[in-house]
């Protein structure tokens, strides 16, 4: 899955795809589709044998992968309405958060919530659950009130909030169809400021971990594991009133940031969103890094496990255990606090969790050999891994994590009987559980 270097032996006959966003991933399909409707797409998906789609190409796993076709939706990328009484904006799936912030920011409106980085397409963030931070705020998926669904048989469905298969279709893994376009909850514009503290201690941490995540609209630590500390937390604190919010003080023992930082401390900070209790926008906000910094291809490998919040301080703990293996691989981990949903595939179904995030350096035999070691050390919180980033575990453990999964599966054979869009990465962690 990483580090393949297949270039040079693609025939001259076949297509090259190219790589994911990371590089780690050379996609192995042979024919990239750039369809520039849905009529258009419909035709090419129900002539595939084997077909799946792609967003912005920033999964890190071969989720996305296909052997034989892929679908760009890099065409479908356009507001198609937005609807202040029902308060909800309608969007082509391939559109990225940030152009649609942009666009909402302008009229007005807001997202409830924002990913680290905004150069993602809204119909991938969508399928994999992908998520920012804060005790109130879902996933990104779950503002998702209806979409529309090309399935294998080329026709389309429409499914809204309330119909039968419409909380297992919202997290889809990419194993129903192709999306088209999803309509999503909007409220009106707000403001957000951005504090970070330096050095918190461990012990704190784990003492106070509801008060420290309960302490903005979004909150993320920042640690590289090697001292018995939170290298940084970040707060994200909504100002509904326009008016700053007096800068906190007093943190648990941490210290306030002097300057403008990088989750990474020696790294500087030009590309990161402002700081320093400076209010902005809350798309100007609540990503930690800018949308007009293109983030170089690559260099990095990612994985996040989910366990339940409750069981978080504990979880913490346990990793920092494994700091002799996991600090010298990594660039950085995050914390960050999803509200539960129930969506039946999503990592945050059926209760509140807390994402354990790992940057990885580029060193995948090096990563390969410490997932199995930090997922045995997550077993007993019975983590669920990120769909989208690098993981060990596979179908039955998996399975055995998400109550609904039977039902998911016999829903997906419905809309595709013949596995039109189930890939490597589906058999291997879903389909291929006994
Ligand atoms: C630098 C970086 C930062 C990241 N930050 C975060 C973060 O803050 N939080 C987080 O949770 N994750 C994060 N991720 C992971 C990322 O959000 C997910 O992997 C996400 O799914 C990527 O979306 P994409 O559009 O690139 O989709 P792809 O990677 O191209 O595809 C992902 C899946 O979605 C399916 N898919 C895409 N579009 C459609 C569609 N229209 N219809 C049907 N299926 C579709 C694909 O088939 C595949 O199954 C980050 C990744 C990177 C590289």
């Amino acid at each position: 899955m990483a580090g393949s270097s297949l270039h040079s032996l693609i025939p001259p006959w076949q297509e090259d795809i190219g790589t994911n966003w990371a590089g780690n991933l050379h996609y192995s399909a042979k024919k990239l589709h750039r369809p520039q409707s849905v009529e258009e797409a419909q035709e090419i998906i129900s002539q595939a044998n084997k077909i799946n789609t792609l967003g912005t190409r920033h999964s890190f796993s071969n989720i996305a992968d296909c052997p034989e076709e892929l679908l760009s939706t890099g065409a479908f990328n356009k507001v198609v309405k937005l609807d202040p009484k029902s308060m909800t904006v309608t969007v082509e799936a391939g559109i990225r958060y940030g152009e649609l912030a942009i666009y909402l920011e302008e009229n007005g409106f807001a997202l409830h919530n924002l990913a680290s980085l905004p150069h993602i397409s809204v119909g991938g963030a969508c399928a994999t659950a992908t998520h920012g931070s804060g005790d109130k705020n879902g996933n990104l998926a779950s503002i998702v009130k209806a979409m529309e669904i090309i399935k294998a048989d080329g026709n389309t469905v429409q499914l809204s909030d309330g119909d039968p298969d419409f909380s297992a279709a919202v997290v889809h893994l990419g194993a129903l169809g192709v999306i088209t376009k999803l309509t999503l909850a909007i409220q009106p514009t707000y403001q957000v400021q951005q504090e970070i503290f330096e050095h918190l201690p461990l012990d704190a941490a784990v003492e106070h971990f509801n008060d420290i995540f309960g302490s903005g609209y979004s909150v993320s630590f920042f640690t590289d594991w090697s001292k018995e500390e939170i290298n940084q937390v970040w707060i994200k604190r909504r100002i509904d009133s326009k008016g700053k919010l007096p800068s906190l003080s007093e943190f648990y023992g941490a210290s306030p940031a002097t300057k403008n930082m990088h989750p990474i401390a020696s790294v500087s900070a030009e590309n990161c969103t402002d700081q320093m209790s400076v209010p902005g926008a809350w798309h100007e906000r609540l990503p930690h890094f800018k949308l007009d910094f293109t983030p170089s291809n690559g260099e990095e490998l990612q994985s996040e496990f989910f366990v339940p919040r409750s069981e978080a301080p504990n979880a913490l703990l346990a990793i920092q255990s494994l700091n002799s293996q996991i600090t010298p691989l990594l660039f950085i981990s995050e914390v960050r606090s999803i509200a539960a949903d129930d969506f039946w595939m999503s990592t945050a179904e059926g209760g509140d969790r807390i994402a354990f995030h790992f940057t990885w350096k580029p060193d995948w035999e090096g990563v390969q050999k410490v997932l199995p070691l930090l997922e045995k050390k997550l077993e007993p919180f019975s983590a669920r891994p990120h769909w989208g980033k690098l993981f060990h575990m596979q179908a039955q453990e998996i399975n055995d994590r998400y109550p609904k999964v039977e039902d998911f599966k016999s829903l997906a054979r419905r809309y595709d009987p013949e596995g039109k869009f189930r890939n490597a990465f589906l058999t291997r962690n879903i389909f291929g559980a006994m």
